[in-house]
């Protein structure tokens, strides 16, 4: 039997445009028509509308640093298990409050794709990139899973895994609580935030034997006090897991609502 013909690129490229000019797309975030040479869901405007952290930053939890500061008021607020944390850009303003609406609450999945490339660029200490060896998203409460159809968290761990050419997974955290959410915490103190979610993620024994000594970075599409974060690596702590890192690609600015202890 004879291989199927191939179809001449320069036909393929011409078919491509023709569906293009037929069928034009809008960026996912602000429905403006995409241009012709935008790739992706999202356009350039509002990628480069993202307030990206400015440097120089702490080598620890990447918060902006002003030169010459020693001591960062951030890090006081991580256990003393995690490694780093970086984020892309700041939440609240600009272009990125609008992507992670499309990703989150318009069903645009794929938009996590180009979020992830970027969080997958993000400069981390050497020993972080020597010894991450595990990518895990923050868990969904059920309820909220069931509404979404898919976990955020979960798209951009996978797509960042990937790029970094490590294993993703999802079933090493798991909630023990269902009426616990992230998302129902924008009301709350950051001593109540930290309360309502601590103890309420546990790490199951089937994955004990995979964790144990491990350096796990731990995905979340937006963190604000990082109490949901620090929930979740206690979790993985208790399970063997030895060093945590977070990434995130966006960022609360207030600094009353960030790193609740
Ligand atoms: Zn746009
Ligand atoms: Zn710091």
């Amino acid at each position: 039997m004879s291989a199927p013909a191939r179809v001449p690129a320069s036909l393929t490229r011409a078919w491509e445009a023709a569906v293009a000019f037929a069928f034009p797309l809008a960026c996912a975030a602000c429905e403006r028509l995409l241009a012709a040479h935008e790739s992706g869901l999202v356009c350039g405007a509002c990628w480069n509308d993202c307030r990206r952290l400015p440097a120089p930053q702490c080598d620890r939890c990447g918060h902006p640093q002003p030169p010459g500061v020693t001591t960062c008021q951030w890090c006081a607020h991580l256990p003393p298990y995690v490694r780093a944390v970086r984020s892309w850009c700041w939440m609240g303003e600009g272009g990125g409050g609008r992507i992670v609406h499309a990703l989150k609450y318009r069903g645009w999945h794929g938009v996590a794709e180009g979020m992830a490339e970027r969080l997958a660029r993000l400069d981390w200490p050497p020993d972080v990139r020597r010894e991450r060896a595990l990518v895990v998203p923050v868990p969904l409460a059920p309820d909220r899973l069931r509404a979404r159809g898919f976990n955020q968290a979960e798209a951009l761990a996978v797509s960042v895994a990937a790029r970094w050419g490590i294993p993703a997974r999802a079933d090493v955290i798991q909630r023990t609580r269902g009426g616990t959410r992230a998302e129902s915490q924008t009301r709350l103190t950051p001593t109540d935030r930290a309360g309502n979610v601590k103890g309420c993620f546990v790490s199951p024994d089937f994955v004990r034997a995979e964790l144990r000594g491990a350096h796990v970075i731990v995905v979340d599409d937006v963190v604000t006090t990082a109490a949901t974060l620090n929930a979740c690596a206690e979790a993985l702590v208790a399970a063997g897991v030895r060093i945590v890192s977070y990434v995130t690609f966006g960022r609360a600015r207030a600094i009353r609502d960030r790193f609740a202890s």
